[in-house]
């Protein structure tokens, strides 16, 4: 088994500090979400765990099995087994979607060990099959004029391809209309084995009526002010944000 530890995480964007000493810790096999309003840093920790250059880290760590993952390069991270969506995934010109797969998983899975081809068509054309994906969809350019639903299912289908230890995903709901966020909320579903955990980082409670988290925190001013069950993302919806605010004394 893996674990994503995160200690004090403080990031600084543009020298303003967004995230305040945030602490969390995320095992494969666990679903933990992450909810919170606009603007509390829920995007910034996912683009300082990827390893966005924007975002500083001033203090804290991020470990993976107790190595340093701020210390990796990014392709490094992704060798690791971490995985992390980003909320608009960025189009790659000239290179198919199978081929980008491809290297993708063979550079995960170091050299003298990749997929040979049969089995990597196989699992593809299977994956895009749950996904309810066009068949087309593996030779188009990454990401290249899809819609925005096309754009989510497809890092879905990075995901699953890529089988990562931890993986990220930053609003993977946004923009999805009920039938493709059923689609992705299945395709995350599947992925559900010991040997997999994520992050599910949402601004909506909907998402988690078709994926139930294991564990819910609340980010409010760049920390994580609450957690705890599912039940929590239920109150959450009914109720929004300001009995938090007032358990806490948060005042905005
Ligand atoms: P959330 O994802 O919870 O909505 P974000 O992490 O996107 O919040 O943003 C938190 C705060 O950090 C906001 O005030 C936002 O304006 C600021 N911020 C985030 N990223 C950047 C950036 N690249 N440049 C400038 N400010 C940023
Ligand atoms: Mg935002
Ligand atoms: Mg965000």
């Amino acid at each position: 088994s893996s674990t994503l530890t995160i200690k004090d995480l403080h990031v600084a964007v543009e020298g303003k500090e967004i995230l305040k000493g945030v602490n969390l810790e995320v095992k494969t096999g666990e679903f933990h979400a992450i909810m919170g309003p606009n603007g509390t840093g829920k995007s910034t920790l996912s683009a300082a765990i990827m390893g966005h250059p924007k975002y500083e880290v001033t203090k804290g760590t991020v470990t993976l099995d107790g190595q340093d993952v701020l210390e990796m390069e990014v392709d490094e991270r992704a060798r690791a087994g971490l995985f992390l969506a980003m909320q608009y995934p960025s189009e790659i010109s000239g290179v198919t979607n199978a081929d980008f797969l491809r290297t993708a998983i063979n550079s995960r899975r170091g050299e003298g060990n990749e997929i040979p081809l049969m089995p990597f068509i196989k699992k593809l054309d299977q994956t895009m099959q749950l996904l309810e994906m066009d068949v087309n969809m593996g030779q188009r350019y990454v990401n290249e004029g899809f819609s925005g639903g096309e754009k989510k299912r497809n890092e879905i289908l990075q995901l699953m391809m890529l089988e990562p230890k931890i993986a990220i995903l930053d609003e993977i709901d946004s923009g999805l209309d009920i039938d493709a966020l059923k689609v992705v909320a299945k395709g995350i579903n599947s992925m559900r084995n010991e040997n997999f955990g994520c992050i599910i980082i949402t601004h909506y409670q909907r998402l988690l009526n078709y994926i139930t988290p294991d564990y819910v925190h609340v980010m409010m001013q760049g920390r994580i002010v609450k957690s705890g069950g599912p039940e929590l993302a239920l109150r959450l919806e009914a109720e929004g944000y300001d009995w938090i605010k007032k358990e806490l004394g948060i005042e905005d």
